[in-house]
């Protein structure tokens, strides 16, 4: 039988564990080879052991104490020498909630529901971050218009009563450009951020359907609990029945309880979009109290720039 996704995720975070502490220990072993420094911090050492016997035997420490003091900005000095800080000697874990472990006291850390998520979507959730609002060139007005209203929305992912935007417009319009904008605004403001198509989200939910239990929940709930859940180009991706769209109502409905983000791109109008999927899902969508519908106009922009090599 394979390696479950579950177990695969865990060795990639282990992975990036004992990289972070194979450097810790590579720049310990570089200072071991400076004799000044092997010598300060055996001084320090036996510093720190003098100032425990006096507090023991109730003597002054205060000697001991300012030799500790002098040993130190020399130990700084030392490391300042080799273009260190104190902070190169310890692992910098890519997850400072789990350090790397995978779990926070028994429960799945979210990095490693992240990391089954992408390995079960084929690697999704990057974000293109050349797309931003600053980079844009858009010049028509009312996609001007568009965006700002989406800027500021990311902006104040924490401090809107909107729930979703919905982004509507043909082909080429710039929908997934304005989905990664708003994405890079998002993560500058530090929330968690999950960007996939509808069609590798139609098809992870199938994943997830035939996956075991547990695999199942754990990519659910990382793409519940994500801050924004960025979908593009609904409506071009298969449907499963019996599962796009349970899941994505599903999806949808459990991130607006919890107040997270959704942005949903399509090329469909809000019609069709009823005609599509789940009754259930339009009307969370049509809901003008949860939803902010925002629409792209404009040539395809893909076919009248020119090529860049
Ligand atoms: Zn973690």
């Amino acid at each position: 039988m394979n390696k479950s996704t579950i177990a695969t995720a865990l060795s990639v975070i282990e992975a990036r564990r004992r990289k972070a502490e194979a450097v810790a220990e590579a720049n310990a072993q570089l200072l071991q080879k400076d004799d000044r420094w092997q010598a300060n911090d055996k001084a320090i050492r036996l510093c720190n052991i003098d100032i425990a016997k006096d507090k023991l035997n109730e003597r002054d420490a205060s000697e001991n104490k300012r030799r500790l003091a002098k040993l130190l900005v020399e130990r700084n000095d030392l490391l300042k020498k080799h273009n260190m800080t104190s902070k190169d000697l310890v692992a910098r874990y890519s997850c400072p909630l789990c350090n790397d472990t995978g779990y926070v006291k028994g429960n799945k850390c979210q990095c490693l529901r992240r990391e089954v998520t992408k390995l079960l979507s084929g690697n999704c959730g990057y974000v293109d971050d050349s797309c931003t609002f600053e980079n844009s060139t858009e010049t028509n007005p009312d996609n001007i218009k568009t965006m700002e209203i989406c800027r500021t929305f990311s902006k104040k992912l924490n401090d809107t009563r909107f729930r979703i935007v919905v982004l509507l417009g043909k082909t080429g319009t710039g929908k997934t450009y304005l989905c990664n904008a708003m994405a890079n605004e998002a993560l500058k403001n530090l929330n968690s951020v999950f960007v996939i198509t509808a069609y590798r989200l139609s098809e992870l939910f199938l994943q997830c359907h035939l996956s075991s239990q547990e695999e199942k929940l754990t990519v659910l709930e990382d793409l519940m609990d994500t801050d924004l859940l960025v979908i593009d180009d609904l409506g071009v991706e298969n449907t499963f029945s019996n599962v796009t769209s349970e899941y994505l109502f599903a999806l949808i409905n459990e991130r607006i309880q919890r107040g997270n983000k959704t942005v949903i791109s399509s090329n469909l109008t809000v019609a069709q979009i009823r005609d599509r999927y789940d009754e259930r899902i339009f009307s969370r969508i049509a809901d003008r109290k949860l939803s902010i519908v925002a629409k792209l106009t404009g040539n395809d922009k893909r076919i009248s720039e020119p090529t860049k090599k």
